[in-house]
């Protein structure tokens, strides 16, 4: 049996919400389809979809544009096209570092970010960054309305996204890009064979002082530790303000042992071993990030070796 009976490529956000209205809930967004088709293969149907709704061509949702400073990247912008880009790796290495290690090539060269945020998986690699990036992302509801909202009101739970992927559209996130004094690391444990799931992610921006000795700021998002990508905040509250190095991980390790509690899970790991990856984690992306703000010279590290 075909999994749709109509397939459309609009290229106006308007023109994508038309269609979808037109299908009353029985049309389906899709991108690039990576996640998608392996769930419309495992369900269950007796009828096909009505339709599939494209987005990979909406104009607007493929640009990636600065604006004094902030990035705005279309929600159907590649993995591929993020690993590829030298503004990004300068200035959110950590988006770049996380979107190069999803799947192989194959996935990365179709699979959109906006479809990472959107699966609503609190283990994706690209949505672990953007939490650490304390980006927004752009959602044009069904109803006309259209508004900026932190990415984790975008989740409602582990793939329950907020959005309805029948009426709602991600259009674009937007974020900060690092200026001086700022830099990203992310960083992922996961087993080297196969399809799988990722065990832990980490993805920290810190902000040094202007003698670049003291962390000033510092957001971290390590993933999956709850039903939904939350940041660590108890852990970055026992950075700032401390001097750069080893006694600041030290002491964000301790506090991560105390108030990250990650689940236990067939697929992925244990709950210690994920516990102890947490601080080997810690371990890695806070001196990288900060070598990065010190620095200012970024370059992405593990990409391609998903
Ligand atoms: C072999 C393999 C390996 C993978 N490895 C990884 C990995 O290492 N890390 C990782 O994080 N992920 C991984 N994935 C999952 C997947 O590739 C990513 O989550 C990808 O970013 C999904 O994007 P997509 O464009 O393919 O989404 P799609 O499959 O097209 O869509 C996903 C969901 O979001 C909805 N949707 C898509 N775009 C929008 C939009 N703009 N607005 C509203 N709803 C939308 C769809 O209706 C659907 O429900 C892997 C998948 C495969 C098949």
């Amino acid at each position: 049996m075909s999994l749709w009976k109509a397939y459309y490529l609009p290229q106006t956000i308007d023109e994508a919400l038309s269609l979808l209205a037109q299908h009353h809930g029985a049309a389906r967004i899709i991108a690039g389809g990576t996640d998608l088709m392996i769930d419309l293969q495992f369900t269950d149907r007796a009828e096909p979809l009505d339709a599939m709704v494209d987005v990979t061509q909406v104009r607007e949702m493929l640009d990636i544009t600065t604006v004094d400073d902030v990035c705005h990247l279309g929600a159907a912008v590649t993995h591929t096209t993020i690993v590829k880009s030298a503004l990004l790796e300068a200035r959110v290495t950590c988006l770049v570092e996380s979107c190069g290690v999803v799947g192989g090539p194959q996935v990365r060269n179709v699979g959109t970010l906006g479809g990472n945020v959107a699966h609503a998986l609190p283990a994706g690699d690209g949505t672990t960054s953007l939490v650490a990036l304390d980006a927004e992302g752009y959602v044009a509801w069904s109803d006309g309305r259209r508004e900026w909202l932190p990415l984790p009101a975008l989740f409602k739970g582990p793939g329950i996204s907020a959005l309805d992927h029948h009426r709602d559209v991600l259009v674009a996130f937007r974020f900060k890009l690092c200026g001086e004094r700022e830099g990203t690391a992310f960083k992922r444990i996961m087993r080297p064979q196969g399809v799988a799931l990722p065990i832990l992610g980490c993805a920290v921006w810190v902000q040094l002082n202007e003698a670049r000795t003291h962390y000033d700021d510092v957001r971290i998002c390590v993933s999956p530790v709850a039903p939904k990508p939350v940041r660590a905040t108890e852990v970055e509250a026992a950075l700032r303000g401390q001097p750069v190095g080893q006694d600041a991980i030290e002491r964000a390790v301790r506090v991560a042992r105390d108030t990250l509690h990650p689940r236990a899970s067939a697929y992925r790991a244990t709950a210690e071993y994920r516990q102890h990856m947490i601080e080997t984690l810690l371990r890695q992306t806070l001196p990288l990030a900060a070598q990065r703000a010190k620095t200012g010279e970024a370059h992405a590290e593990g990409v391609g070796m998903g």
